[in-house]
């Protein structure tokens, strides 16, 4: 190999990286696209399953009185409402589930003030 050719090759090897680097990014956006989306769709869910639930059980209020009076033992720690707790599922899994940046990734896992509010906050 003379030293033209083995120039051309590494510059050649050069491109081919940058081109791969190229369509690394372009993967990694798309993957996060995606990830924000199946985010949205299961709060989306979650919130119509909701709904659903409410519709069906009408006394679902008499129910939620007495059960939330057989636990009531444990005050110190109260469990999370179910929605609550999807929520702090999703954002232990790396989202936000605030109203400020619904849905996207958290950088970094870094924490989240608004979505702690969301969380654990008092009742809205
Ligand atoms: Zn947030």
């Amino acid at each position: 190999m003379d030293k033209r050719e083995l120039y051309d090759s590494f510059v050649n090897l050069e491109q081919n990286t940058q081109q791969m680097l190229a369509k690394i990014d372009e993967m990694k956006t798309d993957m996060t696209q995606i990830l924000e989306r199946n985010a949205e769709l299961e709060i989306e869910n979650q919130h119509l399953r909701e709904h659903l639930e409410e519709l069906q059980t009408p006394e679902s209020e008499a129910a939620q009185a007495k059960r939330s009076g057989e636990s009531g033992a444990d005050d110190k720690t109260p469990q999370l409402s179910k929605s609550r707790a999807n929520l702090e599922k999703l954002y232990e899994e790396g989202f936000h589930v605030c109203y400020l940046m619904y849905g996207s990734r958290r950088i970094d896992d870094e924490p989240c003030a608004f979505c702690l509010d969301v969380i654990y906050g008092e009742r809205h």
